[in-house]
């Protein structure tokens, strides 16, 4: 079979089988021929390693994976997508298509029957309309896997790897950080698919954190606290907590000033060690948040 990055190729292939792209689906394929060997060389796929794809379209990334992974479990949402795969796929043993929406599946058991013995990694260009929930998904879930290597909106992927302290930072990259270390891979043009899209991407790779916070209690508390303090960005970190937490100003005062941060900053200027400790005081509080 030709390259799966071959328009012609594409074309002949999902006309025979009277495909057409939906636009609801995020479906927009690859048809840049660096990228996927690029994704599957950072993801950190290789012998022993298995690799839980999301959306694998027709199979592209996937073969690419299948390459260098000793297992490939790729979950497709759309049923039009499954004879493709069967097709394009089928020179290669050691990939599962799973059918199903990544958002429902039940993760940990899919995981635990796929990958015995094996460690995982994630790897998937992302269906855009679903990038920070499947991301967020992926993070909480206290999966066992050890990086997710996404292909996301060039926008988001500023915002999620976005350090605190600086102006782009907001709820979801002080979120990413809490669970994972994320940088940004290479940039992806519009060109580099099909159709396609009105705006760039680029590749990022969350590393998760070992020593992540497991007790979730104190999840419950930080994220409580980040939600309330991007919840009107303008405003004082005062005053955000003030009207997110419905605590009298008084209060979140002296809960600031324990945990040695200025009333007057803003949410985006505080570090995680900041939002920890704030978050910390609110659990000495009784959690009266
Ligand atoms: N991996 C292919 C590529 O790079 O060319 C396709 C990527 S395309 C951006 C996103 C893929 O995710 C599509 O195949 C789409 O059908 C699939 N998809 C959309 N929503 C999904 C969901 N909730 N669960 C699983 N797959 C989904």
């Amino acid at each position: 079979m030709n390259q799966l990055t071959d328009i012609s190729t594409i074309r002949e292939i999902l006309d025979r089988h009277g495909f057409h792209f939906s636009k609801s689906l995020g479906q927009n394929f690859l048809i840049n021929p660096s990228v996927c060997p690029r994704m599957a060389e950072s993801c950190g796929a290789g012998k022993g390693v298995g690799v839980l794809e999301i959306g694998p379209g027709i199979g592209v990334l996937t073969r690419e994976l299948a390459r260098v992974a000793e297992k490939v479990a790729a979950i497709e949402l759309d049923t039009r997508l499954l004879p493709v795969l069967e097709e394009t796929l089928a020179d290669f043993p050691n990939v599962s298509v799973i059918h199903g929406d990544v958002m429902t599946l039940d993760l940990p058991p899919l995981l635990e029957c796929e990958f015995p013995g094996m460690d995982v990694v994630v790897c998937a260009n992302l269906p855009y309309y679903i990038t920070s929930p499947v991301i967020m998904r992926l993070l909480e879930e206290d999966l066992p896997i050890s990086a997710l290597t996404v292909m996301v909106q060039k926008e988001a992927a500023v915002r999620i790897c976005a350090e605190p302290g600086t102006r782009e930072c907001g709820a979801v990259s002080v979120a990413v950080r809490y669970y994972s270390e994320p940088e940004i891979l290479f940039p992806v043009s519009r060109g580099s698919f099909m159709p396609a899209p009105n705006v760039d991407s680029a590749v990022i790779r969350l590393r998760m954190r070992p020593d992540r916070e497991r007790d979730p209690e104190k999840r419950r508390d930080f994220f409580r606290v980040v939600r309330a303090s991007f919840g009107q960005r303008r405003k004082t970190i005062l005053n955000s907590l003030a009207s997110g937490l419905a605590l009298p100003k008084q209060e979140v005062s002296q809960l600031l000033e324990n945990a040695g941060i200025p009333a007057n900053a803003r949410a985006e200027q505080l570090t995680m060690e900041q939002f920890s400790r704030l978050a910390a005081e609110i659990g000495k509080n009784g959690g009266t948040v």
